[in-house]
């Protein structure tokens, strides 16, 4: 009578048992599809931040790394990508991706000292990363490295910011420059100003007045140039400030411009018996700009033609055409000429082709043109010079006629 009833049992306890590991199933298969849906939301938020680190890493301009403690470059951002030539970098250790050893050696020390380095490095452009496709002579890095802060499983490693900057470097070159350049040429005509008047004063030469006479008239022609080299900085400082009113743009007739500084010139014309033919393709034309520095730049041009062709028969050019929305305008000459290596400089402030001269041979300060290129930036414009030594020596000058 008992058998049925233990069978039954049974029976009921194995569909009992099946039962429940079919539930146990069906909840473990629900479990991991829960657990592989939180996995794959993790993963796209991973993989979410890590586009986001990456666009925001490749957005800076700056270089960006980072760095394990086996030296080997972990992530490299697009700029650092750009500053190495688009070569592999991650992987690769730094000393081989790198190359130059001063580039390296900063991140090398923060390292070795788990300290944060910065340092600046001027690299000559044979041996910066980027080799030839800079212009100029040299590259300037800010390096920063720093050690992150990491938890105690992970492996260090150091972050490195490199920075590009040549421009600044370039600019403060530029500074020195100019300060050394200027104080050198206003030294010179002061030592001679001072000279005389030690002669004056120590060897009482104002008991001979002929001989004063003639220092002090020595002395009048070196304050006039110390003057004139103070004018012209004050000049080119004022068109480099960028100020908005540095410029007063005004409406003028450039033959108006023209007759004007033949005006000024027409006693050094007619000495050197030069001739100046003014050709403008249309003698109406009306220019925008700032009068005072377009006539400044105009001077400057025939003003240099004069100075540097004493002997006489020297033809000088002025001439004008419209090319398309833009006007051309030139002043050549039948001079001597610059020789075609100082072209590339003739710009350049204190810039002169004849270097070693006596101080009565001086003729000039060396900003004209200088003056000339930044009146001319001012007004949106360009200028260029070509020259044929002995035939022609062109000035070009470009202009938007907007402006
Ligand atoms: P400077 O005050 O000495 O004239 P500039 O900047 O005006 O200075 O000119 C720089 C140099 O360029 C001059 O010293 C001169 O050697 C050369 N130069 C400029 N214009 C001419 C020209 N028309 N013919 C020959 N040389 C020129």
């Amino acid at each position: 009578m008992n058998h049925p009833a233990t069978i039954l049992f049974i029976a009921g306890a194995f569909a009992a048992l099946v039962f429940i590991i079919i539930r146990l199933r069906i909840s473990q298969a629900a479990y991991q599809r829960e657990v592989d849906g939180w996995k794959a939301r993790l993963q796209a938020d991973l993989d979410q931040a890590r586009g986001e680190r990456d666009r925001l890493l490749n957005a800076l301009g700056d270089a960006v790394f980072l760095i394990d403690k086996e030296s080997v470059i972990r992530f490299a951002n697009k700029s650092a990508s750009a500053m190495f030539g688009g070569r592999e970098l991650v992987g690769r250790p730094v000393r081989e991706a790198f190359l130059d050893p001063r580039l390296s050696q900063p991140l090398f020390l923060c390292l070795e000292s788990g300290e944060p380095v910065q340092s600046q490095v001027v690299l000559s452009q044979q041996t910066s990363p980027r080799g030839d496709q800079e212009t100029r002579g040299v590259n300037a890095w800010v390096i920063d490295a720093a050690p992150l802060v990491v938890s105690k499983d992970e492996m260090p490693v150091i972050r490195v910011v490199i920075r590009d900057v040549t421009a600044e470097h370039q600019l403060e070159q530029i500074r020195k420059d100019f300060v050394a350049n200027a104080s050198h040429e206003l030294r010179t005509p002061l030592a001679i100003i001072n000279g005389y008047l030690e002669n004056l004063i120590e060897d009482d030469m104002l008991s001979e007045p002929a001989m004063a006479r003639r220092f002090l008239e020595i002395m009048r022609k070196h304050t006039e140039r110390i003057s004139r080299i103070v004018e012209d900085m004050l000049v080119i400082s004022r068109l480099e400030s960028g100020e908005a009113n540095a410029l007063k743009i005004e409406p003028f007739k450039l033959r108006s411009c023209i007759s004007d500084i033949l005006e000024r010139l027409e006693s050094v014309i007619r000495e050197h018996s030069a001739t100046v033919n003014v050709n403008l393709a249309d003698p109406e034309v009306v220019l925008h700009g700032d009068r005072f520095y377009f006539t400044q730049v105009l001077f400057n041009l025939v003003e240099n033609a004069l100075k540097q062709n004493p002997r006489p028969g020297l033809q000088i050019a002025i001439g004008s055409r419209n090319a398309n929305d833009k006007i051309e305008i030139w002043v050549s000459d039948s001079g001597v000429g610059i020789p075609s290596a100082d072209l590339p400089h003739i710009f350049r402030r204190f810039y002169r082709v004849e270097k070693h001269h006596s101080q009565q041979e001086i003729k000039g300060t060396g900003l004209g043109l200088s003056i000339v290129k930044r009146a001319i930036e001012a007004h949106h414009g360009t200028v260029g010079v070509t020259s044929t030594p002995g035939k022609e020596t062109k000035f070009l000058i470009t202009l938007p006629l907007a402006h």
